[in-house]
């Protein structure tokens, strides 16, 4: 099959491998008809995370029909349209009891903190993802979700990670009525989260970026307002200004960073680095929010330490809530808010491109060319 191929950072391609095979009674086999190139990707594109091996196979926002299934599936069938969650998990351990998905204590045991991830290097379990036409699905009665018939797969496929990671990201922000969310990042993830923040009864979203095309499609997107933070000197005392002085209610990171801080600076070419090292947009976020208020974090840091502003945290009284998306949990309400109209996530979507040309499709997303915000890959037919 065709697959995407890791060959070192910022240095991918397409390749013929082996095609996947039943390796347990229950999984499955999905060919995939669609798949995205997600903001985590590019971490591991960038030579963020440790232990991305050359050979892997990247890609856990993907979508497809069911190929074949082993001896123990009981909940899927060959032909079934199915979304696969972007957290592998096992669905009955401690975590999963409680819906934590993104925390499962099964499908990745030697870790100490990352649960299991397609596509995701082996710190995330070493699990093959989607950018490739099949893909092996282990815990394939837990993990899949088939598609209602009517959703369309570009919605589908945003369903795998983007839109219930941007909604969890306002989740955890615990937004009360005519609260006030300021959300750092344009990308997918702050895009819905902005969406989501309106949904949660937020009275005013501003956005913040620096890449302009962004920063215009999500105020027309999600009605807020932006900034660019070019053109800010001081973030929060901006944030202060626009809030009669108080600070936002909430903020929320969709961006993340990796352990020195820089990841600013591999966008716009201006050092943003921050002393300490922790993430420039951190500590925005703490510094950004009103005293008391919340903070949540979605953007995907190194497993390295980074050092976290925690004594201005500690003063003002925050309340700090991070996770990886638990994405299962969220699909039956996400698909009753397409339904009603409320959200209309293919439109983030801004190219379609041939698996075969994954390294411009890399390329074109990493260094935010042609006006891309959402990528999706096709595999040949
Ligand atoms: P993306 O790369 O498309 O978007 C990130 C945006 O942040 C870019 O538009 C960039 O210009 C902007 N940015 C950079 N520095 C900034 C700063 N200091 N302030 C404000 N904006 C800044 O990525 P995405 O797909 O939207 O994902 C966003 C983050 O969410 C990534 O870190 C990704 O790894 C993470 N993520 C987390 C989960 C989870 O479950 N927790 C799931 C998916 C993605
Ligand atoms: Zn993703």
């Amino acid at each position: 099959m065709l697959a995407m191929n890791y060959r070192g950072p910022y240095r991918v391609r397409a390749d013929h491998k082996p095609d996947p095979v039943i390796e347990h009674p229950g999984d499955a086999i999905v060919r995939v008809t669609r798949s995205c190139i997600c903001g985590s990707d590019l971490h591991l594109y960038h030579g963020m995370v440790p232990d991305t091996r050359v050979g892997h196979t990247f890609g856990h926002e993907f979508i497809g029909v069911v190929e074949d299934v082993g001896t123990g599936v009981q909940n899927l069938k060959v032909g079934d349209r199915v979304l696969v969650p972007f957290n592998l998990f096992c669905g009955s351990c401690f975590f999963c009891q409680r819906e934590l998905f993104g925390n499962c204590h099964n499908t990745n045991p030697q870790a100490t903190a990352v649960g299991a991830i397609y596509g995701y290097s082996h710190t995330a379990g070493g699990y093959d993802g989607g950018q490739a036409e099949y893909v092996r699905v282990p815990m394939a009665d837990v993990g899949p979700f088939k598609i209602p018939d009517d959703i369309h797969d570009d919605d589908a496929v945003l369903l795998t990670d983007a839109l219930p990671t941007g909604y969890q990201a306002a989740e955890m922000g615990d937004i009360q009525e005519g609260d006030t969310v300021v959300v750092f990042g344009a990308g997918p993830v702050g895009i819905f989260a902005a969406k989501s923040a309106w949904l949660m009864g937020a009275g005013r979203v501003i956005v913040v970026d620096c890449v302009d095309y962004r920063l215009e499609f999500v105020k027309r997107y999600a009605q807020c307002e932006v900034v660019n933070f070019l053109e800010v000197n001081d973030m929060a005392l901006h944030i202060k200004k626009m809030t009669d002085w108080m600070g936002a209610d909430v903020c929320i990171d969709a961006v993340g960073g990796d352990a020195s801080g820089n990841i600013t600076q591999t966008i716009t070419g201006r050092l943003m680095k921050v002393q300490g090292g922790a993430s420039t947009v951190l500590h925005w976020c703490i510094n950004s929010v009103r005293k008391g208020g919340n903070v949540s974090i979605v953007g995907v840091y190194g497993p390295t330490t980074n050092a976290v502003p925690i004594g201005n945290a500690l003063n003002k009284g925050l309340t700090l809530r991070m996770n990886q998306a638990s994405v299962k949990r969220h699909l039956p309400r996400l698909i009753e808010h397409i339904r009603a109209g409320h959200i209309d996530p293919k439109q983030i979507i801004t190219h379609r491109i041939p698996l075969e040309e994954v390294a411009d499709a890399y390329h074109i997303f990493s260094s935010k060319l042609d006006n891309c915000i959402k990528p999706i890959l096709i595999p040949p037919s």
